[in-house]
């Protein structure tokens, strides 16, 4: 009797036995369809000793339907999958989903079919047939990736089908990958990154695990000296996962990749088209050779990819904040990042030139090896930064740019150079009321604002998505031209820009300004050329982008994220902030900071000011310290929710009555959460800090364990969150 226990793909479902039948050979990792009750799943063969289920007798057992034609997944990947749904509290399925990338890619044909426009036009050309056949222009898709772009039906779409003016196109998504070559275009290092890139390339000739800390100054040459360490990975034919926080960072990177490699690495992130997604996810499986996945670029999703034969893993910018996913499996990239390089016995590279203090403090203790590049490149120098006092340069009324700031951008037009300012806000204003009434306008499944966007014209939540069309008049009290718009976004830091500066070329660089890959290289281009004489932007701005004629940062609001007293507010200003900087004077030009603060005297602002990091970082330590905060001890949090606020503070009630008396944990709490309704859910939380030595996963899972909440209520685990 030949039976083996499976990992079903559903968080719901535990694990459950099947027998194999005659003629199919299986083994641990092994991806395999199964029956469930009339329905067919996925799942993965475990080792049955691993993984604890209910006994099920022989006779009972049903037989798996069929083997998935994939690699069976290596047992260091799945050594990581227990341990990141251990760590983080997640099940087991929800991690492995991750693995599998929705499935998709796995089952059914090499080739998927795709449509685009054919040129032709339909028999009656209705106004819903003309729009969305606007939308599709230049798309090429599946069905439903189309009905989803061109927001009508996928049955609108298959009459246009039908009458040919969508035409199909067969993709092979087993079509092979261009090769990067390792000697293409070699850069000369300098004697500081030729050091580092030795020692890199060392470790990964020498196949073992090592973490490294990247540490090196804005413009020090970082990227291009891990570019060594892929290099010699190639030359070895083993494959490479480099992970960017951001997508819209991702196009400069592929063409960098690109002129460094001779062709573009393989692409992942959570929209890719469905062809692509499948394409990528065999040839990550598949391996280096053979027109394979050799590098992969992706977010952070990319880090639980079935790599056929991962040599090195870099974290780029390791510091970002989006590498912690904050839904479904809350885990932090960075850290799993290093638990896969030691499952997998290689090295890690978290490149960073604000590293988190948790990253410092692993160097420190000797478990990172620290490598250090602290210049920049080429000579260019670190820029001057100085504070501008709010207190004393006031802006005039409903303005934000103070005297000083004002005065160094009409230096940097004149001589045509650029300028760059910064405010985390995106749109017009964050707060807009109603002149007559005093009407706020509220999100209502949000515990927040509506924020106006001026350059859509409308009104939106940015914790939901939830979007309005700016109304006319006040829907609380009828009148009309009432808004008034209260405090500044990007948006309306433009307007004032345009003001000062009429003939200045402004761009608003922003999530929604910037939302492809396409109007990314758009706007690298635009600024690299010199088409762009000021650029106004959110924290998309602070990352990665490299202009040479930039001369001048401007910092609207450097007391933005201190505000509200979190757990990282400090540590985000210094590195929101020394990144920002860090755009300025990059090219032959010195350049400029300017930070704008009603508080210079305020420990992160003075060390941004003196430039003097290890100011910043020893005071940081020192509150840590005293807070328990980590490194010194951890947090963890388990947030209830339920669409009843009452339902859910009774749940959070009934946990809270049976928390567990500890020494070394400290549980707080339940409280309203921070958002204390989101996406029309009502929220509360417990908080956990614990000494760094106690188990407060096991803590964590006895507790929730014993209790059982009703249908609607949600409770979910936070390991190490990023804020509160
Ligand atoms: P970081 O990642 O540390 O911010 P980059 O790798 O982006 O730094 O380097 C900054 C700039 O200097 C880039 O334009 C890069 O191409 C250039 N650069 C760095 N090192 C070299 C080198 N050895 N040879 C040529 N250009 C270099
Ligand atoms: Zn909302």
């Amino acid at each position: 009797m030949n039976r083996v226990r499976l990992l079903i793909f559903n968080a719901a479902l535990g694990p459950l036995d099947y027998r194999v039948p005659d003629g199919m050979i299986v083994r641990p990792g092994s991806v395999v369809i199964a029956p469930l009750g009339p329905r067919q799943v996925l799942g993965i063969v475990w080792e049955p000793e691993r993984l604890p289920a209910e006994s099920v007798p022989d006779a009972k057992l049903r037989p798996l339907l069929g083997l998935v034609p994939v690699p069976p997944l290596k047992p260091e990947l799945m050594r990581l999958i227990e341990w990141t749904a251990d760590y983080y509290c997640a099940p087991l399925a929800s991690v492995a989903r991750m693995v599998i990338a929705s499935g998709g890619a796995l089952r059914g044909p090499s080739t998927l079919t795709e449509y685009r426009l054919s040129g032709g036009l339909p028999e009656r050309l209705t106004p819903q047939r003309q729009a969305a056949m606007e939308a599709l222009e230049g798309e090429q898709a599946t069905i439903r990736e189309l009905a989803g772009i061109a927001g009508v039906s996928e049955g609108v779409l298959r009459g246009l089908v039908n009458q040919g003016v969508l035409e199909p196109v067969e993709v092979d998504c087993d079509r092979p990958y261009p090769r990067a070559n390792p000697a293409f275009a070699p850069p000369e290092l300098n004697p500081q990154q030729a050091e580092v890139a030795k020692r890199l390339a060392g470790a990964v000739r020498a196949r073992q695990f090592q973490p490294f800390l990247l540490d090196g100054v804005t413009g020090s040459g970082k990227t291009e000296t891990y570019f060594e360490a892929v290099a010699a990975a190639l030359q070895a034919g083993r494959q490479v996962l480099v992970l960017l926080p951001e997508i819209a960072l991702t196009e400069a990177f592929l063409k960098r990749f690109e002129g460094r490699f001779g062709a573009p690495p393989v692409l992942w992130h959570s929209s890719l088209k469905s062809t692509e997604r499948r394409r990528a996810w065999r040839a990550i499986a598949s391996g280096p050779r053979d027109g394979g996945a050799q590098v992969v670029v992706g977010a952070r999703s990319a880090l639980f990819l079935p790599y056929a034969d991962l040599g090195l893993i870099v974290v780029d910018e390791a510091h970002e904040v989006s590498f912690k996913q904050d839904d479904g499996v809350r885990y932090n990239a960075r850290d799993v990042a290093v638990m896969r390089a030691r499952f997998e016995s290689l090295p890690v590279v978290l490149a960073s030139a604000t590293p988190a203090l948790e990253s410092l403090a692993m160097a420190e203790q000797g478990v990172y090896e620290r490598l250090v590049l602290d210049a920049r490149f080429g000579g260019a120098q670190m820029p001057a930064i100085a504070t501008v006092d709010l207190t004393k340069e006031k802006p005039p009324r409903q303005h934000w740019l103070a005297p000083p700031l004002v005065e160094a951008l009409k230096d940097r037009l004149a001589k045509g150079e650029q300028s760059l300012l910064f405010l985390n806000r995106r749109g017009y204003a964050p707060l807009t009321l109603c002149r007559h009434c005093g009407h706020r306008f509220k999100c209502p499944n949000c515990s927040a604002w509506l924020v106006e966007h001026r350059l859509s014209a409308r009104l939106a939540c940015h914790h939901c998505g939830l979007e309005t069309a700016t109304p006319d008049t006040c829907p609380e009290c009828g009148e009309g031209d009432c808004l008034v718009a209260c405090g500044p976004g990007v948006e309306r830091i433009a307007d004032e820009v345009a003001e000062i500066l009429p003939d200045a070329r402004i761009a608003v660089v922003t999530s929604d300004t910037i939302n492809s890959p396409e109007k990314a290289a758009e706007f690298i281009a635009m600024a690299t050329s010199g088409a762009i004489d000021v650029i106004v932007g959110t924290q998309l701005v602070t990352k990665g982008f490299h202009f040479p004629e930039l001369t001048l940062v401007g910092v609207i609001d450097a007391d933005l994220g201190l505000e509200g007293g979190d757990l990282r507010a400090a540590e985000r200003t210094y590195q929101q902030v020394a990144q920002v900087a860090g755009r300025a004077g990059r090219g032959a030009k010195p350049g400029e900071v300017l930070i704008q603060t009603r508080h210079p005297q305020a420990p992160v602002i003075a060390a941004l000011a003196a430039g003097d990091r290890d100011a910043f970082y020893a005071a940081e330590t020192e509150a840590r310290r005293d807070a328990g905060a980590p490194p010194f001890g951890r947090w963890a949090a388990i947030i209830v929710s339920s669409e009843d606020d009452a339902e859910a503070r009774e749940a959070a009630n009934r946990i809270g009555a049976t928390r567990p008396m500890l020494a070394d944990v400290q549980i707080l709490g339940p409280a309203p959460a921070p958002m204390a309704l989101l996406r029309g859910r009502y929220r509360y939380r417990l908080l956990l800090n614990a000494r760094r030595s106690a188990k407060v996963q096991e803590v964590i899972r006895q507790w929730l364990g014993a209790l059982s909440h009703p249908q609607g209520v949600r409770v979910s685990v936070d390991i190490d969150p990023y804020s509160f």
